[in-house]
């Protein structure tokens, strides 16, 4: 099992606990550690401060020990991707899995593990502005470490995202995204779950295939495709110049990948991440990945994909209130200028 690194010695502080919310179904991750992150400052985002930044090469010992790093050259000792426990984790690897049920209620001990991979030595560079081979070793290592984390029988799910700017969360500008192993499944994960199960039982194909299909006859929605991958804006974007990437064979895992494929889709993924830079400057972002559960592998019905979620507004009260998104781009807008602002 992964060591998750916990500074106790800061202040006592419970250990993380997820609570089901009985109304509305889904989890909440209490996670007090969190709280002695830094302080994510107001948006525009600061200046770069790499004389701090705990990151850059030289400054090593200012995250716990690496779990997993890529070297470049191969046996030298400069680094070119590293990938270590999170200095404020949102869970901690001891605890038991077994739910708690008191009453109406249930509590699960926050098991599991939060890392961060480090892109790349250079404090300015994003993962977009990798060139392809540097943003497949990044794909790879997540990879690598999705299928060690899920070792652990206790994990039900291992997320990959990635926070972008301060408007979408990040708290570091040096480019990182973050890897959460968690003992129970996701809701927005289950409820892409469910729905894709219910269309294949209804006799048609996966539903992301057909999708696949009906984007490619359509076209106006599309983005960019390389030789395994697709990117296109989704018919219903919650976001202005949401995009997202599929693989154009069915695939229900990200992590079963070849290194054939890592290598295809990290072409389209920076292409992808540049002309986002270019049609709307450099924007704050979330990227996930959504795959298979760990125990729901090779499934008929699902498909594995990566959202990309461009921030500009902060999410307000009707959201919120009512769970859905106002756009005010629509996608076939938004994958119009993104194929005009290509390569
Ligand atoms: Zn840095
Ligand atoms: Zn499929
Ligand atoms: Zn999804």
């Amino acid at each position: 099992v992964t060591g998750v690194s916990i500074r106790r010695e800061v202040t006592e502080t419970s250990p993380p606990e997820l609570r089901r919310d009985p109304v509305a179904g889904g989890w909440v991750l209490l996670a007090e550690e969190r709280m002695l992150r830094p302080r994510a400052p107001d948006p525009p985002p600061p200046p770069s401060d790499a004389a701090t930044c705990p990151f850059c090469p030289g400054r090593e010992t200012r995250t716990p020990p690496e779990v997993l790093a890529y070297h470049d050259p191969p046996g030298s000792s400069c680094w070119s991707l590293r990938v270590v426990p999170n200095l404020y984790p949102a869970l901690r690897a001891e605890g038991a899995a077994e739910p708690r049920i008191e009453g109406l209620y249930e509590r699960r001990d926050g098991i599991g593990a939060h890392e961060v991979i480090i892109e790349s030595p250079r404090h300015e560079q994003d993962l977009g502005d990798l060139p392809g081979p540097r943003i497949a070793r990044v794909l790879a290592a997540v990879r690598e470490r999705m299928l060690d984390l899920r070792r652990d029988p206790r994990i039900e799910y291992v997320l990959w995202f990635k926070n972008r700017g301060a408007a979408a969360g990040a708290t570091l500008d040096h480019g990182h995204s973050q890897l959460i192993a968690i003992p129970i499944v996701p809701g927005s994960v289950r409820e892409e779950l469910e729905r894709c199960r219910e269309h294949f039982r209804s006799g048609n194909r996966c539903l992301f295939c057909e999708m696949i299909d009906q984007e490619q006859s359509d076209g106006r929605r599309l983005v960019a495709a390389s030789g395994r991958h697709l990117a296109f804006a989704p018919f219903a974007s919650r976001f202005p110049y949401e995009t997202w990437i599929l693989p154009r064979g069915h695939a229900p895992s990200f992590e079963a990948g070849s290194d054939d494929d890592l290598e295809d889709l990290a072409g389209l993924l920076g292409g992808v991440l540049l002309r986002l830079g270019r049609s709307l400057g450099r924007p704050a972002y979330n990227l996930v990945l959504h795959t298979t559960p760990c125990r729901e592998p090779g499934l008929d019905y699902y498909h594995w994909h990566l959202e990309i979620l461009p921030r500009r507004t902060p999410l307000a009260g009707f959201e919120w209130g009512s769970g859905f998104h106002i756009n005010p781009t629509r996608p076939e807008d938004a994958a119009r200028h993104l194929r005009e602002d290509g390569p």
